[in-house]
């Protein structure tokens, strides 16, 4: 199944219409943005949109705030950065939300393998830590449009293998750093890393499901530029190239992400 939904729940009074706003609409997924801080606060809110989303059957989903690098020279920056994403893991685990999707880090003037097993010594820690608090949602680096910024297709799938942790494709970002949305090649990627990793710790099997964002976007020499809207004819090129028998869902990220979102859906139906 392909389910559509949009980054951004709205501010906490109005959540709850929002998540009944989406349903009508037919969008069963939602990415709570706390891009720009952890919003939701209260227990007892966070406790009630979860529900209320389970009830509409919509998949919730966090995005992590900006200000994370996991591979920062200073140390004291490193933990303020993993602490971001646990508190996004324990609000998430009392929303039932599936993910906590994060910019991960900046190569800074460190070489690419040094930045990437800084990175990956982070997440195996939260990872620790996320087991330590039975907290429920999964870690997820998500694809980088910029090339000084970590995330390539590579980086993020050979973190997916060697710790286990989920991941989103942004394909927008994808575009923007090789030219190209690559769709099969990336999601095979991803497919073959969730193999190699099933095999190789075998009591933790997961069902494969794709977690992607998706929007129109403008990028140059240095990768992204910004998100604006989704052409439809860029959403027929991704909808088409989809497996149509996975579990994936697709976040829309444009300055307009819910009416987008639909026209994602109905791409979908048109072409079923
Ligand atoms: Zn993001």
């Amino acid at each position: 199944m392909i389910r559509f939904g949009p980054a951004g729940i709205g501010p906490v009074k109005e959540a709850i219409s929002n998540l009944e706003m989406y349903h009508k609409l037919g969008l069963k997924a939602c990415e709570i943005a706390f891009t720009y801080g952890i919003y939701i606060k209260e227990k007892e809110d966070a406790i009630k949109i979860g529900k209320k989303a389970k009830e509409l059957g919509i998949k919730l989903s966090i995005h992590a705030p900006y200000w994370i690098n996991l591979n920062s020279k200073d140390k004291k920056k490193i933990e303020e950065s993993k602490k971001r994403i646990l508190n996004c893991c324990k609000i998430g685990t009392l929303m039932h939300a599936h993910r906590i999707v994060f910019h991960a880090g900046f190569y800074g003037k460190m070489n690419k393998e040094e930045t990437y097993e800084n990175i990956k010594k982070a997440i195996l820690e939260m990872q620790e830590e996320i087991k330590k608090e039975k907290y429920t949602p999964k870690l997820a680096p998500e694809i980088m449009g910029k090339i000084n910024v970590f995330g390539s297709v590579e980086e993020i799938s050979r973190l997916v293998k060697e710790t286990g942790c989920s991941f989103c494709i942004d394909f927008a970002h994808v575009l923007a750093r090789y030219r190209s949305y690559r769709i099969k090649e990336t999601l095979s990627e991803f497919k073959n890393s969730r193999v190699h990793f099933v095999h190789s710790r075998s009591s933790k099997r997961q069902t494969e499901e794709f977690h992607i964002h998706f929007s129109g976007i403008e990028y140059g020499e240095k990768g992204e530029k910004n998100h604006k809207k989704t052409p439809e004819k860029e959403w027929e090129k991704l909808i088409s190239e989809l497996p149509k028998d996975k579990d994936i869902t697709i976040i829309n990220e444009s300055p307009s992400p819910v009416a987008d979102s639909v026209v994602g859906l109905n791409i979908l139906s048109s072409v079923k």
